[in-house]
């Protein structure tokens, strides 16, 4: 007899990055999804949003959106490979220090509504999918599958019940939210002391990029930095990730223009006077913050992913990637547990926990190194040090930059990857600085003797 799988009844709440792309990845399964997002629809709004308006896709995101069938379109047709930082120094002078000198690997700058709506219009090719946009999840009953939504245009009420509800909608999630009335349900959040604000460096007079188009731009100042990716149109978003205390002091644009020239005066005729002025203080810094909890679901009917689960720093690049991550694992626990939600969401949060801890740690890390480290000369000789073993033994030796960025390696062992490396590094050092000290000794000794 041939037995029928059950196709299950799925409620994604969040039509964001992780939402959009999960929603893909149930419906090639065969589930009915149903999306709730509350926003408009970004294929008919895209400027509707302000948060970094674009974003560095890695390898693990790579593999999610080739799941999906959206890889080649992305990478291809939109994607700006960026395959080294480009440090711009205090007199504007810059150098690059290649992300993968060895087997020539980057990062792609792509636009974040652009992706967003493209996996919205990738769903359009499933019957099983149903989109409802201006619906804002406002009571949550997870045990039961039981969610209420607004709809924010008619203000009618929406119940729904679903044999799964996935929380996909982001830092400050409602279904995390109703989560947290469970037992032993762990969470923290941290909000550091720095925000960002976003300015612009626009084409120039013919249309083209101002800088080096295949660059990550970073101006590193130590306490705070500013940094650029590139625009399909060849602008360049700018992000300056500052503490808050030191934007509050730049309130006169006076104050604001002395700032500049001092710490980035190349920056200034790229943005523009007027523009960085007007920009400036159009808006106000936004904070940043890092959470995260545990477990992911409630027994077989709710389950948090992307940033809903793990909201990170963005300093490692990889919030959207990890999310995207998320989805890839989830959908091969589908395939081994044959769609058992609750031998898939129990395996889900307990292996998925230790890798989003520590890549939230890694881009707490990543902070000091973008903005202080890259500028010093232990930092450079540690890479060159890392590069050249990478080189020499690539199956032995992956720096913790390319494991984290160009391997599917998991996080936490791409931690335990540099600790050894660490450790060998240190014993070769000492043992090598012994090593010469005593050889100067004996060399000397011989020298007198005689
Ligand atoms: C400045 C900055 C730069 C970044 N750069 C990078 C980068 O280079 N690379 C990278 O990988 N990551 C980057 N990130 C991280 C990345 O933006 C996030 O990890 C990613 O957007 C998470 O996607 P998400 O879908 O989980 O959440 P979100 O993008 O926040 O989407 C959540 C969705 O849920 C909806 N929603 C919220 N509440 C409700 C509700 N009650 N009912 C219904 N819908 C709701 C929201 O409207 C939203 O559309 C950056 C983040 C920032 C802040």
């Amino acid at each position: 007899m041939d037995i029928q799988k059950k196709q299950l009844d799925v409620v994604v709440v969040g039509g964001g990055l992780v939402g959009s792309l999960e929603a893909l990845y149930l419906a090639k399964r065969g589930h009915r999804i149903r999306l709730y997002e509350f926003r408009e629809d970004i294929r008919y709004t895209p400027q509707a949003r302000g948060r970094s308006i674009n974003l560095a896709l890695s390898v693990r995101g790579r593999r999610a959106l080739k799941d999906v069938g959206v890889e080649t379109h992305m990478i291809e047709e939109h994607g700006i490979p960026m395959k080294a930082r480009r440090i711009h120094r205090m007199d504007g002078s810059t150098y690059a220090i290649p992300y993968d000198a060895r087997t020539k690997q980057c990062i792609y700058s792509v636009g974040r509504n652009y992706l967003n709506a493209r996996l919205l219009q990738e769903s359009e090719n499933y019957s099983n999918v149903e989109r409802y946009f201006k619906h804002k999840l406002v009571e949550a009953n997870l045990r039961k599958g039981a969610l209420t939504f607004l709809n924010t245009d008619t203000n009618e009420t929406v119940h729904v019940t679903a044999d799964l509800v996935i929380g996909a909608d982001g830092a400050f999630s409602a279904v995390r939210k109703a989560m947290m009335k469970q037992p032993l349900f762990d969470y923290s959040q941290k909000y550091i002391e720095h925000g960002y604000l976003e300015l612009c460096i626009p084409p120039d007079e013919n249309g083209g990029f101002q800088m080096p188009a295949n660059y990550l731009h970073i101006w590193p100042r130590g306490e705070f930095m500013m940094i650029a990716l590139p625009n399909q149109d060849c602008s360049w978003t700018v992000t300056l990730f500052m503490p808050f205390i030191k934007f509050k002091n730049l309130d006169t644009k006076e104050k604001l223009l002395a700032f500049f020239e001092k710490y980035f005066p190349d920056s200034i005729d790229l943005i523009g006077k007027d523009k960085l002025i007007e920009d400036f203080f159009a808006g106000s810094p936004s904070p940043l913050v890092a959470i995260k909890c545990r477990p992911y679901h409630v027994e077989d009917k709710a389950l948090l992913i992307g940033d809903a689960a793990h909201a990170v720093v963005p300093f490692y690049g990889q919030g959207m990637n990890a999310g995207f991550e998320d989805c890839t694992l989830l959908d091969q626990l589908f395939q081994k547990h044959n769609d058992n939600l609750a031998e898939i969401l129990e395996e889900f949060s307990n292996s998925r926990w230790e890798d989003t801890f520590a890549i939230s740690d890694l881009a707490m890390y990543n902070y000091i190194e973008m903005r202080d480290l890259v500028t010093r000369p232990s930092y450079l000789i540690r890479k060159a040090v890392d590069d050249f073993i990478f080189w020499l033994l690539p199956n032995f030796w992956v720096p913790l930059y390319n494991s984290v960025t160009f391997s599917t390696m998991p996080y936490s062992q791409c931690i335990k990857n540099r600790e050894w490396q660490d450790r060998l590094l240190k014993k070769f050092f000492t043992f090598g600085g012994f090593a010469a000290a005593v050889g100067g000794a004996f060399a000397l000794k011989l020298k007198y003797l005689k």
